[in-house]
């Protein structure tokens, strides 16, 4: 079959890799100059199924409103013209209850997890390089109060089979040495010896490498904007570089699978919620943590990229821009620099801003749509990363008229066929 699939982001490319080895024939189009340029260019680079927590819970509603007058909450909403958005936050604060928080957990976690047995088959099978870091992840705590509760809240992904060990301060400097100016900062942490870490742009890079040599067809800086019909099948895309025909399409514009799903009639509950990220060359490599992880007080990610130092932070609920300004990191890198003074070199700063594409439930939609011959793989929010060869596999399999390995509750499109 003749497989155009939209977007060259990590849906989009491990959608291309696992549609190619089924043996169909591939074109991907994007409009930016390379593969993994928008939201999938400087992520966390965590692959946490230990840390699959939804984020619509009970607690969020109340630092969403503080958010409004405080600029130090790291999940800000900031109002918007967009009823768009308001309809958006409506489905979203809908989940925020504490049985929806523990149902989406689970079947993040599920996915998180197969997603990561993928991942590992991907690059056993391909060999290539992307900063891969094994070995775990530290999800750590400043205050005893926050570390006990996590420790309670952690029982839900225990429950699913993660391995979750609990550090007290010197056991987390003993196991990360790179923490060690942290140690005063650190009331303990949990720690998932099987998380990970790796860079998303390199590794979609080299993925959307591999699938040009089998065959596939990658046209960059290729705009889309809008479909040729008949009756209730997609015939073509139109796009800047004409019309691209095909048998079947793939929705993966992550935060844009909406802009295009409204020209043909249904709309699709995702939302950008912006993050910051800079990376910081490492002068000496060996000072950088040995491990990624979390300051879960703040809500900071921090990753060692080979000799980067990536950090990121914040979930703003706001618009469809990427603008940022260097105050606006100000804040996570003087944290980063009490944290871990020595790992890197805070004077040579590569700042970014991304929006993760999010759906209320934190869940993918992937599946087919009211178009016989539409499908999506699309709204991966936070972690996008984590889900994607796990996403794009279930897609592949879905095509197949095969069952998926894992069952795809509350990431079925059907409901979109409502709208
Ligand atoms: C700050 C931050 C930190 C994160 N950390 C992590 C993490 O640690 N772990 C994790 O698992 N996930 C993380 N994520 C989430 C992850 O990065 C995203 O879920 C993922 O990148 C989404 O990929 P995508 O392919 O759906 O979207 P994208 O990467 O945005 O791809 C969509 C593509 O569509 C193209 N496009 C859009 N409209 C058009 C059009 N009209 N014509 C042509 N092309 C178009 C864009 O150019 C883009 O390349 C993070 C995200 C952010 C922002």
């Amino acid at each position: 079959m003749r497989i155009v699939i939209l977007g060259a982001g990590l849906a989009g490319i491990t959608s291309a890799w696992e549609c190619l080895r089924d043996g169909h024939e591939v074109t991907v189009l994007d409009r930016a100059q390379a593969p993994a340029d928008f939201t999938s260019r400087a992520n966390a680079g965590l692959i946490a199924p230990g840390h699959a927590f939804a984020w619509a819970s009970p607690s969020v509603p109340r630092i969403m409103l503080r958010s409004l007058w405080r600029n130090d909450q790291a999940i800000r909403y900031r109002p918007s013209v967009n009823p768009r958005q308001w309809r958006w936050l409506a489905q979203f604060l809908g989940q925020c209850t504490a049985d929806n928080a523990r149902t989406n957990t689970l079947r993040k976690t599920r996915l998180c997890q197969y997603s990561q047995s993928r991942l590992h088959s991907v690059a056993q099978e391909t060999g290539f390089h992307y900063d891969r870091n094994t070995g775990g992840l530290i999800y750590f705590y400043r205050s005893s109060q926050s570390f006990e509760a996590a420790a309670v809240k952690s029982e839900i992904l225990s429950s699913a089979g993660i391995k979750i060990e609990a550090l007290d301060r010197e056991q987390v400097i003993a196991r990360d040495p790179g923490l060690a100016d942290a140690r005063d900062e650190i009331a303990g942490a949990l720690f998932v010896p099987t998380d990970e870490s790796g860079d998303a742009r390199a590794f979609t890079d080299a993925l959307a490498t591999r699938c040009t040599e089998r065959g596939a067809a990658i046209h960059m800086q290729t705009e889309i904007t809008g479909f040729s019909k008949t009756q209730d099948r997609i015939s073509a895309v139109t796009t800047s570089r004409g019309e691209i025909e095909g048998d079947l399409f793939v929705l993966a514009l992550g935060v844009f699978s909406p802009v295009l799903s409204r020209q043909l009639g249904f709309s699709l509950p995702i939302y950008p919620v912006k993050g910051y990220s800079v990376t910081l060359p490492a002068d000496n490599a060996h000072l950088l943590p040995r491990y990624g992880g979390v300051d879960e007080d703040n809500l900071l990610a921090y990753c060692p990229m080979g000799n980067r130092l990536r950090i990121t932070a914040t979930a703003e609920i706001g618009s469809y821009s990427t603008r940022h300004q260097p105050s606006d990191f100000r804040v996570m890198l003087a944290k980063t620099r009490d944290l871990m003074p020595k790992a890197a070199n805070f004077d040579k700063p590569d700042y970014w801003a991304g929006l993760r594409p999010m759906t209320p439930t934190g869940l993918p939609l992937i599946g087919g749509t009211r178009w016989s011959n539409l499908w999506l793989n699309t709204g991966h929010g936070h972690m996008g990363w984590t889900m994607s060869c796990g996403s794009a596999r279930i897609l592949a399999d879905l095509i197949a008229g095969q069952l998926p390995e894992i069952p795809l509750d509350g990431m079925d499109p059907a409901s979109t066929r409502k709208h």
